[in-house]
């Protein structure tokens, strides 16, 4: 089963794709693991992604494109993948179709989690992290015993950065505004199968087995 998650930061997308690769038995592919594996690997394309990255600019489509044809040649993929954060543009989109085929292969089905803008931004800005041993709490869902303090290790826990409100909501607009054209993409493929969230309790990896249930392998 080749599969891809596309949705909003805080969908929901990394819970879900470790469910399903448990499940079926496959690698759970983020771009952002593969660049840091490449990096630490030292292999020709790490290192020019190490020089990339360290100067703080967004690693191009073509380096990216490497990187996952790369891994894709692993023997650990050859049962199927999903892909978590990958292809984020229709050009990426479309080289990982050309890269399969040369394989005869295919991506089985698209599952796009459609989370309402309020339900991503409440559990993002309710999301606290313990700087010191990397322990993630949720106020809501998840909260610590003593409030404020992290179970693990008692260090004080912190919101990140990229989880206050403002940037949380910057984002899933840009979401909105890159997403677009791919899910365009898969829908004209008719691989795209839309998770509709509505209050975020639903048992959402029940539901993509379910829709996976009508998808040939
Ligand atoms: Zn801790």
């Amino acid at each position: 089963m080749n599969l891809i998650l596309l949705g909003a930061p805080g969908a929901g997308k990394g819970t879900l794709a470790k469910d399903l690769a448990k499940i079926f038995g496959i690698p759970q592919i983020s771009t952002g693991d593969m660049l840091r594996e490449a990096v630490a690997a030292g292999t020709e394309l790490g290192k020019k992604v190490k020089d990339i990255m360290d100067s703080g600019a967004l690693v191009p489509d073509d380096l990216v494109n490497a990187i996952v044809r790369e891994k894709l040649a692993r023997p650990e993929c050859h049962n199927g993948f999903i892909f978590d954060g990958y292809p984020r543009t229709k050009s990426q989109a479309e080289s990982l179709e050309n890269l399969l085929k040369e394989d005869g292969k295919k991506i089985d089905a698209v599952i796009l989690l459609e989370v309402p803008k309020e339900i991503v931004v409440k559990r993002l800005t309710n999301r606290r992290i313990c700087p010191h041993c990397g322990r993630i709490y949720n106020l809501i869902t998840m909260p610590p015993s003593k409030e404020g303090i992290c179970d693990g290790c008692s260090s004080k826990l912190i919101t990140r950065d990229d989880d206050k409100e403002e940037v949380v909501t910057r984002r899933y607009e840009v979401y909105l505004e890159r997403t677009a054209p791919l899910i365009e993409f898969y829908k004209q493929r008719e691989i795209l199968f839309t998770i509709t969230v509505q209050n975020g309790d639903e048992d959402v990896t029940q539901m993509v087995l379910n829709v996976l249930k009508r998808v040939r392998k």
